[in-house]
């Protein structure tokens, strides 16, 4: 069985609902707070393994309450934690407040996942096997995930690198199998306007041709385009009633290479890919609305 390896960001999430953001020096009385395991990371691995693929990941929290809490919730999943390392810093961190008119700002502190480096580098280099699919986003030093993609793709496996958040990636791409990026990553790789289906099928074309990987554009309710060598793919969005769709992109990227780790074509997995997304915002959280195999098929 091929595993799904995901090298990426552990996070602690706490959701603060207020009336309103505080104005500077201003005491707020809020509605509610909530602590939940998040990080893109993570998020990606508990979407893989809800899915009954075999997960292992590499990563780093702190040596902290919320380190442990953050490691017994993967665990519980059924996801490898022996590629989790503890480091002597605060566990990284989202303060995501919630006001009533629906805007959100976000807090992230790294802490820990700014210390994943050569040692889970090691631990991916002794695990990965040919046929594995190694799963990357940019939570994580962009210095060292250089040499992780050249550990997976030495060990021929798979790489799917989900370039979110937005960031500068070019450099990566010549080891990088399958991009998946949203509208906003794409606006930042191409240099043009990504909003319509008709612009993320041009983007992931030219990403597609210029970089040789199979490119994928998500776009939330419009779906998500797969340009994969001359093919170009357009998926629709499953219709669903959207309640939240914190982790859409997370769950969409888990399902995708838990389904090209069982041995599903691009297109085929893509497509569960997009199932799994839309079952993922008809929930509040990211990882609580996971789907699982069941629910899925
Ligand atoms: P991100 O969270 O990274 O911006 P998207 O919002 O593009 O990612 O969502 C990823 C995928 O999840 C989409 O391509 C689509 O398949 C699915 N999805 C997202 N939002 C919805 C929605 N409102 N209705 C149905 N499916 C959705």
């Amino acid at each position: 069985m091929n595993s799904v390896l995901v090298f990426g960001s552990i996070n602690h999430d706490t959701i603060v609902s207020t009336p309103r953001r505080p104005q500077a020096g201003e005491t707020l009385l809020g509605h509610s707070v909530t602590t939940q395991p998040g990080g893109k990371g993570a998020n990606q691995a508990v979407a893989a393994a809800r899915l009954g693929a075999r997960v292992k990941m590499f990563g780093s929290v702190g040596a902290d309450a919320a380190g442990s809490m953050m490691v017994d919730s993967l665990a519980n999943e059924g996801v490898d934690v022996v590629g989790v390392l503890r480091a002597q810093v605060e566990t990284g961190a989202a303060i995501l407040t919630v006001s009533d008119d629906g805007e959100n700002s976000i807090i992230v502190i790294p802490g820990a996942n700014k210390h994943v480096g050569e040692w889970q580098v090691q631990e991916l280099e002794t695990t990965v096997k040919p046929g594995d699919v190694v799963v990357f986003q940019l939570e994580i030093p962009l210095a060292i995930i250089a040499p992780a993609l050249k550990v997976a793709q030495d060990g021929n496996a798979r790489t799917i690198l989900n370039a979110a958040p937005a960031h500068e990636i070019t450099s990566l791409l010549p080891q990088v199998d399958i991009l998946v990026v949203n509208e906003t990553e794409a606006e930042l790789l191409g240099g043009y306007p990504v909003a319509s289906v008709a612009e993320a099928q041009r983007a992931a074309a030219n990403f597609a041709n210029a970089y040789e990987v199979v490119a994928i554009v998500t776009l939330g309710s419009l779906g998500s385009v797969v340009a994969e060598g001359e093919n170009l793919l357009h998926i629709p969005a499953v219709s669903v009633d959207a309640v939240d769709t914190t982790g859409a992109g997370d769950t969409f990227v888990g399902a995708l290479a838990a389904f090209l780790a069982d041995g599903m074509s691009i297109a085929e997995a893509a497509h569960m890919a997009s199932r799994a997304g839309a079952i993922a915002c008809v929930a509040l959280g990211a990882q609580a609305s996971m789907p699982t195999r069941a629910a899925l098929l």
